[in-house]
């Protein structure tokens, strides 16, 4: 069993086994000793822990996790790289395999059956075409996680750690912040992947919270502002609510709420952190409770 993590080795089992490349799954393997170390470092894997996988391309971070963890089951989407994973990982007895779509995979089951439903760590150099539906899918659909750890886009990484006042700022920021506590581990230029990608890269941990950081009556609505208000960053809160479909509130009821707050009419949802956005939701959510909602 050859071992994966540095150009030579994984060229080799490319050739063994003529693989091609797919683009529309976002095939990009890692092939920097340093980088693989760094995530598994960051995630913080112990022989405590099951891990879950997604996308284990050759397997080139499974036998890292398989080394570090009790034990990890990797879920894969492209079936011609089922039986280079048997060869790659064949020596390991603590990981299984699913050739399946991760959008797909009932997770909280896994956690149950593998973890008894304990909080699992999900570990991934991740497909950039659906990173956020993977991570929203993970936070939303309620599955038991104590952390995160994924290769994403630079960008998106960016976008997830900012705050107010920062261009990067938006809705998946409080989205991923509602969840967890993010941290960008380590920035991986092009030249650690084959083939390279076209954009630079970054390890971003997400610890997750036992409970949300801030609490609010209505999640829903929550979530249904926050889209609404970065919708429009441009426009005040008073217009972006009233003009989103999803939201569609008369603007003397956003105003209401300003008022009943003590803020400015004129606020931006971009100058709103995530506790604001809590607080506006709770003040709109008792005025539809004086009065039918518009
Ligand atoms: N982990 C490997 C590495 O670091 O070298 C490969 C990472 S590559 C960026 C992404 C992997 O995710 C590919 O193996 C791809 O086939 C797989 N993939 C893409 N879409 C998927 C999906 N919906 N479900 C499961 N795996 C998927």
């Amino acid at each position: 069993m050859a071992t994966l993590g540095n150009p030579r080795n994984t060229i080799e089992i490319l050739q063994k086994y003529e693989f091609r490349f797919q683009k529309k799954f976002g095939q990009n393997f890692l092939i920097d000793e340093r980088v693989l170390e760094k995530i598994i470092r960051a995630a913080g894997v112990t022989k405590e822990d099951f891990v879950l996988e997604i996308g284990p391309g050759i397997g080139t971070m499974t036998q890292y996790l398989a080394e570090a963890a009790r034990e990890v089951t990797a879920v894969e989407i492209d079936r011609g790289l089922i039986p280079i994973l048997a060869d790659t990982l064949g020596a390991y007895g603590n990981v299984s395999v699913l050739n399946e779509d991760i959008l797909k995979v009932d997770i909280a089951a896994l956690a149950r059956e593998k973890n008894g439903g304990r909080p699992i760590k999900v570990v991934a150099n991740l497909p950039y075409y659906i990173t956020t539906p993977i991570i929203m899918g993970l936070f939303e659909r309620k599955v038991p996680l104590a952390s995160v750890t994924v290769m994403v886009q630079k960008e998106v990484a960016q976008r997830m750690q900012a705050g107010p006042g920062s261009k990067d700022y938006g809705a998946l920021s409080l989205a991923v912040q509602y969840y967890a506590e993010a941290y960008i581990a380590a920035n991986v230029p092009p030249h650690c992947f084959i083939p390279r990608p076209a954009v630079g890269s970054a390890v971003i941990r997400l610890t997750c919270h036992e409970r949300p950081p801030v609490e609010c009556k209505d999640e829903k609505l929550l979530f249904r502002l926050i889209r609404a208000a970065f919708g429009q960053r441009r426009k005040t809160l008073q217009n972006a609510l009233h003009n989103a479909p999803e939201c569609g509130f008369a603007k003397e009821r956003v105003a209401g709420a300003l008022e009943a707050l003590g803020w400015d009419a004129s606020v931006r949802g971009e100058a709103l952190t995530l506790a604001q956005f809590a607080q506006l939701a709770d003040a709109l959510y008792a005025l539809d409770k004086r009065e039918p909602a518009v």
